[in-house]
């Protein structure tokens, strides 16, 4: 099946159910709506003479037109290439250049960034690069052009796709640096959000609450396509997270599920006027993305009334979800593991070395394989043949536990392992210990260059609102609950994190930060 065929569909079993909520730009469709408003778009690309395996670029925060776009471009086959709001123009020249983009569909700017600026100073360096359209001053013109095309070349365009067609270049968020293209097809992407919506029982009832950038596959897949395959309702609260959006729209729309990577959970936890909104509506939701902190999971089931909140695991380059907890497993499970494999796909954790699957409970680096691995990085086969081996095993880089009942426990990436005097250390445990000390909102934990240890462990720490945290006081707190050499040996008491867009810390700018401090 393909993208357009599979909406078509929850079109014919739901056309007056609602698809799509912007609430920041007051804009409500139906998935009757939503499909005509695909269909002109479509064949405003096909006016353009868009053809099949073109690349089409969409640079621009969370908005309707994202959607449709997202749709258009999938339903005459053309690969949609989604490029982080965030980019600059250094960023954005590559992206362009590396994926032979000839049509980009931009917004405005984001967050005080003026793209049409920025894309100028690029222009006469992309080469491949015919049209360029801005969101909010064209796309009247896009769907008027639809005037010049039929019906019937539309569909016979739609009738010539493949499933296993690409339909996608998706970039990885960047948090360990450049990000990477992943190629995906409608094959790769829509199961996995069919799959995903099974997992969290979703259907034409249910509101879900989309804080994620739609241009990562959190929003576009866990996110989009979660919901138009089960006819449920997208809600997004705006183009960039923003804590007190997410709150008044979760009430305001009657949200049954609600996502977010950890950092945007501790940000409405902490939020000073979190204890005015109603959470009575919300059923479920996802968090993932990175490290799950037990602690704020506990929080968000108790507080937010996720009763059924599961953690999802996954990476852009496995469309992305490979192992999800289940509503039903029992709350320790869903709040300490990300659960267990997902249905038609494979996982194991072998030596990073030998390749050897380790014993249950060994830590070792997770592989997946099925139908989620992507094509390839596109134009890259080099790091393809590094990522994904010959037998079809996606190997994460993600260093992971199974125990005896297939539930996984993520250790923390392989990048970030920390090697003191000789010890493995996981950041991430040291982040979960720091996250029971009450006054602790947030911790993450690097690596730094140490002559007498190679490493030596930090801490970068943020306090909760009104509390004022000293260095002493937390290390009093590590001495004689945590192993010694896994005591920070310096901290920084920060307000905030290097991220990405996606809400990742970047450990990576964190240790080059430190770097220059510690001298
Ligand atoms: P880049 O590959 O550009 O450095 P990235 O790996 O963060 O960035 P994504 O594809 O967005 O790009 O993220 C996938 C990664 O996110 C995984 O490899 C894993 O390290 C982390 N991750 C995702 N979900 C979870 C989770 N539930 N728990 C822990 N880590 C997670
Ligand atoms: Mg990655």
């Amino acid at each position: 099946e393909t993208l357009g065929q599979n909406l078509r569909r929850t079109v014919e079993r739901y056309p007056e159910g609602e698809a799509l909520v912007v609430v920041s730009q007051g804009y409500r469709a139906t998935y009757r709506e939503l499909w005509d408003t695909t269909t002109q778009v479509a064949k405003g690309l096909l006016a353009m003479g868009v053809e099949k395996g073109d690349r089409v670029g969409l640079w621009s925060p969370n908005r309707f037109e994202w959607v449709v776009t997202q749709y258009a471009t999938a339903r005459i086959g053309a690969i949609l290439v989604n490029l982080n709001p965030a980019y600059r123009t250094a960023e954005l020249e590559y992206s362009l250049n590396q994926s032979g983009t000839s049509v980009l569909l931009l917004s405005k700017g984001f967050r005080q960034t003026d793209y049409k600026s920025m894309l100028e100073e690029v222009r006469p360096r992309c080469p491949e690069l015919r049209v360029a359209l801005v969101l909010d001053e064209d796309w009247e013109l896009l769907l008027s052009n639809a005037k010049h095309v039929s019906g019937h070349t539309l569909e016979a365009r739609e009738a010539s796709l493949q499933f296993d067609d690409p339909i996608n270049i998706q970039y990885t968020s960047g948090t360990t640096g450049f990000p990477k293209g992943a190629t995906l097809s409608h094959h790769n992407v829509l199961n996995n959000g069919y799959f995903i919506g099974e997992a969290l029982k979703y259907g034409p009832a249910d509101r879900v609450c989309i804080p994620v950038p739609f241009y990562h596959c959190f929003g576009m897949v866990i996110g989009n396509l979660a919901c138009t395959s089960h006819g449920s309702t997208m809600v997004i609260p705006g183009e960039a997270f923003e804590p007190l959006a997410v709150l008044q729209a979760v009430q305001a729309e009657r949200c049954t599920s609600l996502y977010g990577v950890p950092t945007m959970f501790i940000a409405e936890l902490d939020h000073p006027r979190f204890g005015e909104f109603d959470f009575s509506t919300l059923r479920t939701g996802v968090m993932a993305g990175s490290p799950c902190p037990v602690e704020v999971m506990k929080q968000v089931q108790s507080k937010m009334n996720m009763r059924e909140v599961t953690i999802c695991y996954g990476m852009t380059e496995t469309s992305p979800v490979s192992t999800q907890s289940s509503l039903d497993d029992p709350l320790d499970k869903r709040v300490s593991t990300v659960g267990r494999v997902h249905p038609h796909l494979e996982v194991k954790v072998v030596h990073a070395e030998t390749g050897e699957v380790v014993p249950r409970g060994t830590a070792g680096e997770l592989c997946t394989r099925g139908y989620s691995v992507m094509l390839g990085y596109w134009a890259n086969e080099e790091a393809t043949a590094k990522a994904v081996d010959r037998a079809g095993w996606m190997h994460t880089g993600d260093l992971a536990t199974m125990d005896a009942d297939g539930y996984v426990r993520i250790v923390g990436r392989i990048k970030d392992l920390i090697i003191r005097g000789g010890e493995n250390i996981s950041p991430r445990e040291v982040e979960e210990f720091l996250h029971t000390h009450p006054g602790v909102s947030e911790a993450q934990v690097i690596g730094v260059p140490s002559v007498k240890y190679g490493e030596e462990v930090m801490a970068w720490v943020k306090a909760k609102p009104g509390v004022s945290l000293t260095t002493e006081e937390l290390t009093k707190h590590c001495t004689g609950r945590i192993a010694s050499f896994k005591i920070p040996r310096y901290w920084k008491l920060v307000d905030a994190f290097p991220m990405t867009v996606t809400g990742k810390v970047q450990k990576f700018r964190m240790r080059e930060v430190s770097v220059a401090e510690l001298g």
